[in-house]
């Protein structure tokens, strides 16, 4: 047991408390199936008084100057700096993923935190030239007020930076509801906020019960904001729950990614951002390619170079020397997975690498590549969430737009081309919130992050990030004539 994973408890309004029941949830690491730990089953009571304790200390929050905000969050992300090997140690014990994309996630986190304590001081207002003689219009922009933070047990880390980050550098305060299956990686927040120096009560986090901890976040009057990272259907249900208290929402949410590969790409470097964009986290991102779409003229090629690399990715616990790929987050992710190859073969598709369990048992599951993938298959439409790589063919960039448009998501998209006009026609016309030209990587703090139609509202990071924190209020300031 690592010190920072001594927090078995939940943090409201500075304490770290038990569940009122006593209850309890099992922590297991998906390498080996062990119980890691305990973390309360708290539920609607607790998750009032966290709200409680949140906005009363929003109430003297929101008055902190942003210097000595920002100065908070730069603790913040020395604290996270000072301790990224425990802190990844910690995620990949509970996610599974290796500890060198853990460490990543621990970069990226402490990335946004940066990056929002610069932010903090550049929430600027407007004076707009008056229509009305002896008037000034003045615009201003305010913390939103209590936020709550619902995230998964994918990025259980980088998801939770991207929120709290901009809230606090608002001047809001949060109440964070992890993942079951990543407490931890949630519960450290509280204890780098108070390692950083924030105020008892303006960060909380309660573990628990997702249908009353969610209840009772959605339905609390002084929740003015609702941040959420997870499935489309939840996130659906989280909007509907928020509008009987018309709370400010963002949502990131699924996706169904299509890969796309023209003729004229570089071959190589199609491939290298292929592997990344499919088998980082062991498929399990929501910008994880979910259709490879390859043209006639480089299908063969592609397929051939895509299959002999996935062959040799080494899948073993996170831990372990130059892990590749982990476990998956549980049977459930593997039986569902399984599901969605067992279609695709009884429909024509072909197994060209994987396609089963791994040999180490558990969660494991070998890299898998099908090829003669058609839009029939479930597999098209449903987000595979697995390292399995189904490939499409296609002849024109004109139906290449529309397979890939065709589908209710519009998070990550990526194509492959060496033409500057196509890159620029197809980037235009593909219906996603961002776009990866010759890239199959492209999440940083500096730049926002978010998807459109049923992926989701509103942005993470980039100048856009902080906006979601912030209402505007307008000041006629009359009466100045003398
Ligand atoms: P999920 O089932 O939607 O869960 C996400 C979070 O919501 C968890 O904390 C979960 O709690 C909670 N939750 C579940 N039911 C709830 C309810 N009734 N009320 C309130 N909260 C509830 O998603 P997941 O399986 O953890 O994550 C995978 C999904 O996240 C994928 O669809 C992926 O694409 C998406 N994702 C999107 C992004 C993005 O940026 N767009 C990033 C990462 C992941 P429990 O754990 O306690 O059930």
């Amino acid at each position: 047991m690592t010190d920072l994973l001594r927090h078995n408890a939940n943090l409201i309004d500075g304490e770290w408390v038990p569940a009122d029941s006593g209850k309890t949830l099992d922590v297991i690491n998906p390498a080996d199936g062990s119980v890691i730990g305990r973390v309360p089953n708290a539920g609607a009571a607790e998750t009032r008084r966290a709200i409680e304790a949140a906005a009363t200390a929003f109430t003297s929050f929101k008055q902190t100057l942003a210097a000595e905000r920002a100065d908070m969050l730069f603790a913040l992300y020395d604290a996270i700096r000072a301790n990224i090997d425990e802190l990844a140690h910690i995620l990949t014990a509970e996610q599974g993923k290796p500890i060198a994309e853990a460490r990543g996630e621990l970069a990226l986190s402490a990335g946004y935190i940066r990056w929002f304590a610069e932010e903090a001081r550049r929430i600027y207002g407007d004076i707009v030239p008056s229509p009305f003689k002896n008037r000034k219009l003045l615009v201003t922009r305010e913390p939103v007020g209590v936020c709550a933070a619902i995230t998964p047990w994918n990025f259980p880390s980088s998801m939770l930076s991207r929120k709290v980050g901009p809230a606090l550098a608002a001047g809001c305060t949060v109440v964070i509801k992890p993942a079951s299956q990543t407490p931890y990686s949630g519960l450290v927040w509280g204890a780098l906020a108070e390692m950083a120096g924030f105020p008892k009560g303006v960060v909380n986090v309660v573990t628990g019960s997702a249908r009353e901890i969610g209840g009772e976040l959605t339905a609390n009057p002084h929740v003015r904001k609702v941040t959420f990272t997870g499935s489309t259907e939840v996130g659906k249900m989280l909007i509907a729950q928020s509008a009987t208290t018309v709370k400010k929402v963002s949502m990131e949410l699924g996706g169904n990614a299509p890969f796309i590969v023209f003729d004229d790409a570089d071959l190589d470097k199609a491939v290298d951002a292929a592997m990344i964009a499919k088998y980082r986290n062991a498929g399990q991102t929501c910008v994880c390619t979910n259709r490879f779409l390859v043209q006639d003229g480089i299908h063969d090629a592609f397929v051939e170079k895509l299959t002999e690399r996935s062959r040799a990715l080494k899948v073993g616990p996170g831990t372990g020397e130059g892990i590749d790929q982990g476990p998956l987050i549980d049977m459930d992710a593997v039986e569902k997975i399984e599901g969605l190859i067992a279609d695709a073969t009884d429909n024509g598709a072909k197994i060209l690498a994987g396609g089963k369990r791994h040999a180490l048992g558990g969660t494991f599951f070998e890299p898998t590549v099908l090829s003669g993938a058609t839009t029939k298959m479930k597999i098209a439409s449903e987000e595979i969430f697995g390292p399995v790589s189904a490939v499409y063919r296609f002849a024109g960039e004109d139906e290449a737009i529309r397979i890939a448009n065709d589908t209710p998501y519009g998070l990550a998209c990526y194509f492959f081309s060496r033409d500057l006009g196509r890159a620029f026609r197809v980037a235009d016309a593909l219906e996603y919130g961002l776009v990866g030209v010759n890239e199959g990587f492209f999440t940083t703090e500096v730049a926002p992050f978010g998807g459109v139609k049923e992926s989701g509202l509103g942005s993470e990071g980039g100048r856009q990030g902080i906006e979601e924190y912030l209402v505007t209020k307008y000041i006629s300031l009359g009466g100045l004539g003398g």
